[in-house]
């Protein structure tokens, strides 16, 4: 599992780290936006209508929901369970309060906490995502609260030099207590 403030790079480590381990499944996200171009309905999202998220949401289908201007977005809790079952390690990119939904029960599972080397590193590193600067405001105005769930992690690791940071989660994964690892 890994959290980080918004820009933290956990969508960059976990493309290096699905690269790296055969058997990581990352988390397919629920959300009520529609598709951007090229984008694969259960391959990118699961993209829902407003009515179905709010009906899974009642449910207590989601870990987390998380809203982004108008659309929403959800991690279905099912999908930890069936990637288990599958022999797979799922990998999920979730916020602090959705990690805390689910860390005793899956306490067996690896949790990373990614730390920029500083706020103003992390701005820039969203001013060269192209983030726009509202959007750029309201996470600088959100990156205290992150980070104050970074002690309930297994691991905090600072994203500095990207290379540096994927070979410490790397190594740690490697040590994992499970027969079903395949490294390349
Ligand atoms: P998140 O998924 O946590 O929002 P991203 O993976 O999108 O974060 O990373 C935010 C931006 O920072 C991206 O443009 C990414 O290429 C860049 N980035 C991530 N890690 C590093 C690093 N160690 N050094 C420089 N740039 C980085």
């Amino acid at each position: 599992m890994l959290s980080s403030p918004s820009g933290g790079g956990k969508s960059t480590i976990a493309g290096y780290l699905q690269d790296k381990f055969h058997y990581m499944q990352r988390s397919i996200s629920y959300t009520t936006r529609p598709p951007r171009a090229g984008e694969k309905n259960g391959i990118d999202y699961h993209f829902v209508s407003e009515d179905e998220f709010f009906q899974k949401k009642d449910k207590n289908f989601f870990i987390e929901t998380v809203q982004v201007y108008n659309y929403f977005y959800g991690t279905p809790f099912n999908f930890i369970e069936s990637t288990l079952k599958k022999g797979l390690w799922p990998l999920l990119l979730i916020d602090g309060e959705g990690f805390l939904n689910i860390k005793d029960q899956y306490d067996h599972i690896e949790s990373f906490f990614i730390i920029p080397p500083s706020k103003n590193i992390l701005k820039k590193r969203l001013v060269d995502r192209q983030d726009s600067m509202h959007i750029i405001d309201s996470r600088m105005a959100e990156y205290d609260y992150h980070m104050s769930f970074q002690n309930h992690y297994k691991h905090i690791i600072v994203n500095d030099i990207l290379d540096k940071c994927v070979a410490s989660i790397e190594n740690i994964l490697k040590m994992a207590p499970t027969k079903k690892i395949s490294v390349k």
